[in-house]
């Protein structure tokens, strides 16, 4: 063996597969593999990226304050408690290097999102899956898989691929019976998308032992500009910022992340035109023979018959120009994530799912 080996863990880790955009011979494609906004971001937002570019010599803020406190002020949080990341997936690896090592274990469920494992094992941990009853999170499986070896427990709420949601007194019931010294993350990727829901931040302000992660790429429209946050006990924010690097955001992506916030007119908009057309294309899909479970987020996963039925759905929805999520991956290989994109595009979708149980290949 070479002696130049890498440390435990980081062979173990499956590289990330993200959505597909292309598809080879065909031009008009409408891209539904990866939850992003069908609208784009807000005008705030592409104002505030013109004008970044005016400073681009000069060094970003190292602890992000304007940008924290406008999150701090829309949210109605203490700025002192959110840290900003490169996307809510550097604050989930900033949780994981800080409170996981070689022997810990890192709970996670059945369907969970595929960032998890990747990150135990690059911090050497053993990730612990845990099943799911009927694609939703049993918290009382959670509890039972944990050990003393347990470090953190991660949780999207709602979910992804399957859109289902935990409710809140199931969550606290589970912050509460974690065992001592183990950190639950709600992973709120998609909480915009549920009415009047603080993403569990109550929770976070009621326990020393719950984070809470949020990101800019869902509903923000913001994917590209790769910025997320965290909010946590002021005890859990001064030991990730440790190890956060200093400039570990640009001036450009806090500009921009800030005046997006500062938008929530847009964020409105987007949360009411998704929870319209999520409802048609459900309700489109179930009427052509294809369940979904109620979804909370910004995509449906449309069940099949099995495998190889979503396998040809898909391949016939590619020549279509149509690219959604195959989740084989994720433990559910008879369904297709969809994203819920904008009234066209859902109209193509269950045209084209129509035309494929009509018989077309
Ligand atoms: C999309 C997504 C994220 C967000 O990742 P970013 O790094 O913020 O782009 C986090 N968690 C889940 C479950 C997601 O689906």
């Amino acid at each position: 063996m070479s002696p130049i080996t890498p440390q435990p863990g980081i062979m173990e880790i499956e590289l990330y597969v993200g959505g597909k955009a292309t598809i080879e011979g065909v031009s008009d494609i409408v891209k539904l593999s990866s939850n992003e906004n069908p609208y784009g971001c807000s005008d705030a937002a592409k104002e505030a990226h013109a004008k970044s570019g005016l400073n681009l010599h000069r060094y970003p803020t190292t602890d992000h304050q304007p940008l924290r406190e406008a999150i701090g002020e829309i949210h109605g949080l203490n700025p002192d408690q959110i840290i900003c990341g490169a996307g809510s997936d550097e604050i989930l690896q900033f949780i994981a290097q800080c409170y996981a090592g070689p022997g810990d274990e890192l709970v996670y469920t059945e369907h969970g999102f595929s960032m998890y494992p990747i990150l135990a094992h690059a911090v050497g941990a053993t990730p612990v899956k845990v099943a799911e009853r009927e694609r939703v999170v049993d918290v009382d499986a959670i509890l039972a898989a944990c050990t003393d070896k347990t470090r953190i427990v991660f949780i999207a709420n709602p979910a992804n691929p399957t859109g289902t949601m935990v409710g809140g007194n199931e969550m606290a019931r589970l912050a509460d019976q974690l065992p001592e010294g183990c950190i639950l993350v709600q992973d709120g990727a998609y909480a915009e998308f549920v009415e009047s829901f603080d993403g569990g931040a109550a929770l976070v302000n009621a326990r020393d032992n719950v984070i809470m992660t949020r990101t800019f790429s869902k509903i923000y429209g913001l994917g590209g500009l790769r910025i997320g946050w965290g909010y946590a006990p002021q005890a859990i924010i001064d030991v990730l910022n440790r190890v956060r690097q200093p400039f570990n955001l640009s001036t450009v992506q806090l500009s921009v992340a800030e005046a997006a916030i500062r938008d929530q007119a847009f964020v409105q908009k987007c949360r009411a035109d998704n929870a319209r057309m999520r409802a048609w294309l459900a309700e489109a899909l179930a009427e052509l023979g294809v369940p979904s479970d109620t979804s909370c987020a910004n995509f449906i996963l449309a069940r099949f018959a099995d495998q190889a039925e979503a396998e040809s759905c898909d391949e016939y929805l590619k020549t279509q120009g149509l690219i959604v999520r195959r989740v084989a991956g994720y433990g559910l290989p008879n369904c297709l994530r969809i994203t819920v994109g904008d009234e066209s595009s859902c109209r193509r979708v269950a045209h084209a799912v129509g035309q494929f149980k009509a018989g077309a290949r």
